[in-house]
Parts: structure tokens; C-alpha cells; sequence
């Protein structure tokens, strides 16, 4: 028996072997504190660190000391968002409906603590509108916080025209950039970005490790720790750092950096062919996100007249994420695709009925597997669909 076809990689993607590699030293012989400066081992693992920070730096554009190593992304968001909010008055925060829980649960509990929130809508493809955002804006508005790509349907946003509306008010902005590291350049000075959040593990690098990027230059951007302890990371980020996952980090942004132009043309020839031949040999298929404005190795689709519990369970050679389209199920459709929804007409609405299926193309994927996978779900679903 073959090994399911691994097609989650919005979920997490595999460690690339020569990350692990790179990292297997800072696991072994060169295992220092990068804080105990006064011996080698400790001045060797603050060196691996330094040079990680310089390649995650390069890989959105921005300078060295800009970089925050953090726990994940998770934890980068929270760190943008409650750490600016730390020590200053309450005051407004926009985000959109389909970002990361990291970002909406972080906004929420600042709105608990007397800030206005504003969430945007989007629009049928899961975009927002950079009108909407500057119709917003207020002069007590402090963040902008918008995701460069949805970790759901794929859709990417116009962060660069977003940015440009930010800049031209006093408000900062903020970019959940997880998904987009390694899939889409990133370019924290031509976005207009202030702050930025990445996590090393959905770019083929280990868990556990992100990174924050919060601007120094022209204007500082003053954040406050989320937790007190030792002074790493410019006093805000306590802890030993991990300089095995810092280490990996860095090595993951620079394969998908050299790597990104012609990996982003493969994937997106794997997933249009995924994707042509399930609408093909299945009617009833509805493209979830933009047809064009999404990461390249990214397809969601909502297949009418499926159960999704059923789907979830019978699909055991591919490992894929799926869940309801519709609120009548067990299994609750996603705050992203109500948000979809929402905006959507009748007819397209009740095209959603059923099951829906997250697929994400990724670096390991071969033409034999997609011709694997797309075989295994065209069966399943025509199986279900019989028997309903
Ligand atoms: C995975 C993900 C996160 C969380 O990253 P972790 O490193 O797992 O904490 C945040 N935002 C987006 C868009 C994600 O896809």
C-alpha cells in the first residue's frame, strides 16, 4: 500500500531534508546559549543567529535588527497586535473577517479592553477592498492588520494597495504573511508594511519558530513584550532563543527564496491540473477564492450534494482538509467561507451546499501523485454521491 498523497500544506508543510541538515549541528556538537557570550559555544550560536536573522531579513526585504524571532506566527501576531497595545491608550484597530484566529482573537480581547474594532468584509473571492479600508480609517485608528494570503481559500490581497491607503494616514500596518512566505514575494518597503508576521514550518521549515518584523526605520515602531524575563530578541521576546528552529529558519527562507520563481510555475502547472481534472470528470464543483489571486499550489472547492463527515472520513489515501459549505451539518462551515457567503448571490450560495475541500499543492508533490489524488477524490465523491 502506497502512503496517502499529502495535499495539506496550508496545515504545515514537511521539513525540507536540507533545513534538517543545516539544523542537525545546533542539535548536536553546537548546542550554546546564544546569550552566554563570553565562551565559544555560546558566540558560535549567537553567529548561526545572526546569520538566520540576515537571511529572513533578505527574504521580505527589510534589515537585520527589524527581525524578532519568535515561537510561530501565532505568537508573531500576537506580538504585533498586543504589543503595540501594550502601555498606550485604547484606540482603533481594522482587520479583516477571514484572517488567522491569532489575528481576530488577539483583536477581540483588545476590544474587551475598550478599543473600536472594525472587520472588514470581503467580497466573493475573499478579497478586501482597499477602498473599504480607507473609508475606515479614522483618526484614532492605530493598526491595519491584513493577511497577504488566506490560509483557507488562497486568496491573495492587494497588500501593496492596501499599504499605499495606510501610509497615508497616521495608522500602522500589519501583514499576516504565513502562507505567503516562499509562495509570493514579500517586500516589507513596497508594501508599506510596519509590521510582519511569518512562521518557518508552512514554508518548509521546523514548528515552533516565526519571526516578527517591526519596523525601525524612518519611524520606530515601539511594541511591549507580551511576557517579562531576559532581555533577548531587543527585550521583547524572553526566553533562550532556539537556535536549532532560528537556524532552520533561516535556511527555509533561502531555499524558498532561490527557489521561488520556477517552484511557484510548478506548482501552479500541478494544480491546474488537479484542478482541471476534477471539474472535468465531476459536475457540481464550485471554485472557492479568487480564480487568479490565489497561491499557486492552492485549490478549494465545494462539491454539492456531498456530506462532508462522510467525505472526511473516506478519504484516506489523500490528506487533505475538509469541511461543511453549509451551516445544515454536523460539521460547521468556516467563519471564511460564511464570509465568502455573505457577499455571495443565491444561486452561488446554494452551489455551496455540501462538502468542502481544502487542497494545497506543495515542494514534494509529483505529477503522479496529483494523478493519484485527483483519481482517489473523483471516486470518493461519485461513491457518496451514489449512495445519498
Ligand atoms: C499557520 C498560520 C498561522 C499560525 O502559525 P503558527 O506558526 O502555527 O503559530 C498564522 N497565520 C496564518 C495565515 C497561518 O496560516
Amino acid at each position: 500500500m502506497l502512503p496517502p498523497i499529502y495535499l495539506d500544506h496550508h496545515a504545515t508543510t514537511p521539513l525540507d531534508p536540507r533545513v534538517l541538515e543545516g539544523m542537525l549541528p545546533f542539535l548536536r556538537e553546537h548546542f550554546g546559549n546564544a546569550a552566554s557570550r563570553n565562551h565559544v559555544f555560546g558566540r558560535h550560536a549567537a553567529a548561526a543567529v545572526e546569520e538566520a536573522r540576515e537571511r529572513v531579513a533578505q527574504a521580505i526585504g527589510a534589515r537585520d535588527a527589524e527581525i524578532v524571532f519568535t515561537a510561530g506566527a501565532s505568537e508573531a501576531n500576537a506580538l504585533a497586535l498586543l504589543g503595540l497595545a501594550a502601555g498606550e491608550a485604547a484606540a482603533h484597530l481594522v482587520t479583516s473577517a477571514i484572517e488567522h484566529p491569532s489575528v481576530l482573537d488577539n483583536a477581540r480581547r483588545l476590544e474587551r479592553a475598550g478599543w473600536s474594532l472594525t472587520v472588514l468584509p470581503v467580497d466573493r473571492f475573499g478579497r478586501v477592498d482597499p477602498e473599504d479600508v480607507r473609508a475606515a480609517l479614522a483618526p484614532h485608528t492605530r493598526l491595519v492588520s491584513v493577511m497577504a494570503a488566506n490560509n483557507e481559500v488562497g486568496t491573495l490581497q492587494p497588500i501593496a494597495a492596501i499599504g499605499a491607503v495606510v501610509r497615508e494616514s497616521a495608522a500602522l500596518f500589519h501583514v499576516d504573511a504565513t502562507q505567503a512566505l516562499g509562495r509570493v514575494p514579500i517586500d516589507v518597503e513596497a508594501s508599506g508594511i510596519d509590521l510582519l508576521s511569518l512562521s518557518a514550518h508552512k514554508a518548509y521549515g521546523p514548528k515552533g519558530v516565526g519571526a516578527l518584523y517591526r519596523r525601525r526605520r524612518p519611524r520606530r515602531v515601539r511594541l511591549g513584550p507580551l511576557f517579562e524575563g531576559g532581555g533577548q530578541e531587543d527585550g521583547l521576546r524572553p526566553g533562550t532563543l532556539n537556535v536549532p528552529g532560528i537556524v532552520g529558519m533561516g535556511l527555509a527562507c533561502e531555499l524558498a527564496m532561490a527557489e521561488m520563481p520556477a517552484e511557484s510555475r510548478r506548482l501552479l502547472a500541478l494544480r491546474q491540473r488537479l484542478q482541471a481534472r476534477l471539474l472535468r470528470e465531476l459536475d457540481g464543483l464550485q471554485l472557492n477564492g479568487h480564480p487568479e489571486q490565489r497561491l499557486a499550489g492552492s485549490l478549494h472547492l465545494s462539491l454539492a450534494g456531498v456530506d462532508p463527515d462522510a467525505l472526511l472520513l473516506g478519504l484516506e489515501d489523500v490528506a487533505a482538509s475538509a469541511g461543511s459549505a453549509c451551516s445544515t451539518g454536523a460539521v460547521k462551515p468556516s467563519y471564511v467561507l460564511q464570509a465568502i457567503g455573505r457577499t455571495g448571490t443565491t444561486g452561488a450560495a446554494q452551489a455551496q451546499q455540501g462538502a468542502a475541500l481544502r487542497l494545497c499543492v506543495g515542494r514534494f508533490n509529483t505529477e503522479d501523485e496529483i494523478d493519484r489524488a485527483a483519481q482517489c477524490i473523483v471516486e470518493r465523491v461519485r461513491a457518496l454521491r451514489r449512495a445519498a
